[in-house]
């Protein structure tokens, strides 16, 4: 039985004139991913892309499972791909969807024929199947509304599709399609929910990550970027680059008053994505940060942080609860890596009183007390490393 994969857009649709250039981005996405197990050919008919493994030997439960993480797409499906010919469908319904069908109480068929020169219209195809899937399942009956499976029969140009129930894509829009940006990934839950997020309306990433050894371990490290290989499966490739932080936080330590700590950090961490950022083509710096979690999420705090950069920055998790938070990260399965107990840099030369109000005028006068702060920003970037994660 050959069997190929059957590609639902999701809003894509909506895109009129772009549609073609979305579609063309999200076919190169889905390459880009599922090319590892193996040729695939695609080809686009109407709001439907179909994916058609080249090789026998490919395991298309890997396929699914790979697709169903890329963006943009509604939903997708495995199908039979059989002869135009009534008996052969009504063949191929039975073999090929036995399992489903021997588990389900009700069904349904539903036909859609592109070829208008097949001999029976859509209702006639439906009601041909149907019949013979009730004689062959003794299991099941019709219904209509709200059946266990639907059997679709696509009647096309050369042949005729067979396939059960779809499978729910990842929805939002093709990586790529919106621009890039730049996450400031640490090791917690937010961030890497942040990022998917961000991914999801199309934007492609890039990362940056801020060690502090020996105050942060190897470990701290490697569980960010498992984090950022766990997103690049909805995302695709990150480009990501781990920066020196050492000794910035050693000289806001060391010079600036102890209640500005953490606002200050963030605002370096800032400054550098920046850079970075720019560098890398990036149009925006995405964040974990939520209204109030601690004491620099603050909407004061936030303001000062904000300042310190002339780029966008988006917090889509800002308006979100920790339960809501979690719910996303445990879906895309990075809550379990992120809680895993190593330090953050954020963690380190914590204030015990930071400033939940703090003003801006007060904040830079902080700042300047580190005079060197260029050299250093500088020094970090260019001994920065950089690694691609897919
Ligand atoms: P998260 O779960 O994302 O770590 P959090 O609640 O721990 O969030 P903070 O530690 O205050 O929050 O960090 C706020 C945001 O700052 C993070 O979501 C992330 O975007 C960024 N950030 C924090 N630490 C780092 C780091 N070491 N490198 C890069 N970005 C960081
Ligand atoms: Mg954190």
């Amino acid at each position: 039985m050959k069997e190929i994969i059957l590609i639902k857009n999701g809003e894509l649709a909506l895109k009129g004139l772009n549609r073609n250039s979305f579609e063309d981005k999200l076919i190169k996405n889905m390459k880009q991913r599922i090319n590892v197990l193996g040729e695939f050919e695609f080809s686009k008919s109407q709001s439907t892309i179909m994916v058609d493994p080249v090789n026998e030997d490919i395991d298309l439960d890997d396929a699914v499972d790979m697709l169903s993480k890329v963006f943009g797409i509604a939903a997708l499906s495995r199908a039979c791909v059989c002869e135009k010919e009534l008996g052969a469908i009504q063949q191929t319904a039975c073999d090929y969807l036995e399992e489903q069908l021997e588990e389900a109480k009700t069904f349904k068929v539903e036909a859609k024929r592109s070829d208008k020169k097949f001999p029976l219209k859509s209702p006639e195809i439906c009601r041909e199947v149907g019949g013979y899937i009730l004689s062959r399942f003794h299991n099941l009956k019709v219904d209509v509304h709200n059946p266990d499976v639907v059997v679709t029969v696509e009647v096309r140009e050369k042949y005729a599709f067979v396939r059960g129930n779809n499978i729910k894509g990842a929805g939002g829009m093709p990586t790529g399609t919106s621009g890039r940006a730049g996450i400031l990934i640490s090791g917690g839950i937010d961030s890497p929910v942040a990022a998917y997020m961000m991914a999801k309306r199309g934007v492609e990433l890039c990362a940056v990550h801020f060690a502090s050894p020996p105050y942060t371990s190897e470990l701290a490290e490697m569980k960010v970027l498992e984090l950022l290989r766990r997103v690049a499966k909805y995302s695709g490739v990150i480009t990501t680059f781990v920066v020196p932080f050492t000794k910035l936080q050693e000289a806001i330590r060391d010079l600036c008053p102890e209640e500005y700590f953490t606002i200050i950090m963030r605002r370096i961490m800032m400054m550098i994505s920046e850079r970075i950022a720019k560098e890398q083509n990036c149009s925006a710096l995405i964040t974990g940060e939520s209204v109030g979690q601690v004491a620099s999420q603050t909407m004061y705090a936030l303001a000062c942080t904000d300042c310190a950069v002339n780029m966008p920055v988006f917090r889509p998790c800002i308006g979100m609860d920790k339960e809501e938070i979690i719910a996303i990260s445990r879906k895309i399965d990075t809550f379990e890596t992120s809680i895993q107990p190593y330090e953050d840099c954020c963690t380190v030369f914590t204030p015990k009183h930071p400033k939940t109000r703090p003003q801006i005028d007060d904040v830079l006068k902080a700042e300047a007390k580190i005079e060197n702060l260029d050299e250093l920003i500088e020094d970090a970037i260019s001994t920065a490393r950089k690694v691609i994660i897919r």
